[in-house]
């Protein structure tokens, strides 16, 4: 099955797609409190913990986060040496109350699931705010992987990327090239949602076909825009028309490769994810706690 098997007008006449990649923040869930407190915890940081003067860092935020994609990626261009569990810990985990902000979405997971191709969290947050939030949602096992910041970070230093003194996150075009290769798969082949423009365009470049999630109003660079999630059937019923996973999830075992277990954990990528041309290379890619096999 492709989605170029039932083409659809945003899919039709192109190739076949073939893996999802999905932004997490403002993307599966919409919640505005959440960057609000993040933004917050990001400055007190920054005033804190690195000394930068209180005056000085709402501007600088915003110069970091436009220049290099995130905040952090920013700072450590700049070259502040930061601790990035002490990081992630102080502006997200720390700082959200997931319980409360956020809330189960099942028909959104009955959508996910419905879309019978590899699905995978790509994100610039960390691993146990993916999770996390994932988690609240009642998203985690809708997805085959998730690339966040400390698997991307170790995907980009095992090609050559200096981690010590950068950061490679979502807009960087490498961060799409390493992750489609590391599925197995071109970029040709990926649908890609995220809530920015810019992260949005940047794959876009690169061939992937992209969806801006959020808003109702197109921008270059994106070949189609949805105002949530929810509305993507109607939007590309290409991708629905399928035998469908939620009868899967509902009635039976999860696919092979997600036999549950509590934990979490990491696994080689799927073989559905992966194209005849190989690719992997040998790093293993996140899989939420539920996907997890028994070993
Ligand atoms: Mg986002």
């Amino acid at each position: 099955m492709t989605v170029g098997s039932a083409p659809g007008a945003v899919s039709k006449g192109r190739p076949a797609r073939r893996v999802l990649l999905v932004d997490l923040d403002d993307t599966l869930y919409r919640v505005h409190k959440i960057p609000e407190i993040v933004k917050e915890r990001i400055q007190e940081y920054m005033v804190k913990k690195l000394g930068i003067p209180q005056e000085e860092v709402a501007a600088k935020t915003t110069e970091y986060y436009l220049t290099y994609g995130t905040t952090l990626a920013g700072l450590v261009a700049a070259g502040y040496r930061i601790d990035y569990d002490d990081w992630h810990e102080f502006v997200h985990q720390g700082a959200l109350d997931y319980d409360t902000l956020l809330q189960p979405d099942p028909s959104l997971r009955d959508i996910l699931c419905s879309i019978d191709l590899p699905k995978y969290i790509l994100t610039n947050a960390n691993r146990v705010h993916t999770e996390r939030a994932l988690a609240r949602l009642g998203l985690s096992d809708c997805f085959q992987g998730l690339f966040y910041f400390e698997n991307v970070m170790e995907l980009a230093a095992s090609h050559g990327f200096d981690t010590a003194h950068g950061v490679l996150c979502k807009p960087n075009p490498r961060i799409y090239q390493l992750v489609a290769e590391q599925l197995g798969v071109g970029l040709s082949e990926v649908i890609f949602f995220d809530d920015s423009v810019r992260n949005v365009a940047s794959a876009h470049g690169l061939g992937a076909l992209t969806v801006l999630v959020g808003t109702d109003k197109p921008c270059p660079g994106a070949d189609l825009a949805l105002p949530t999630m929810h509305a993507l059937p109607a939007a590309m019923p290409e991708l629905m028309d399928q035998p469908g996973l939620v009868h899967e999830h509902h009635h039976t075992h999860a696919p092979a490769a997600a036999v549950e277990q509590q934990g979490g954990g990491v696994l080689a990528v799927p073989a559905a994810a992966r194209g005849t041309s190989g690719g992997g290379g040998g790093i293993a890619i996140a899989v939420p706690a539920a996907r997890v096999p028994a070993s």
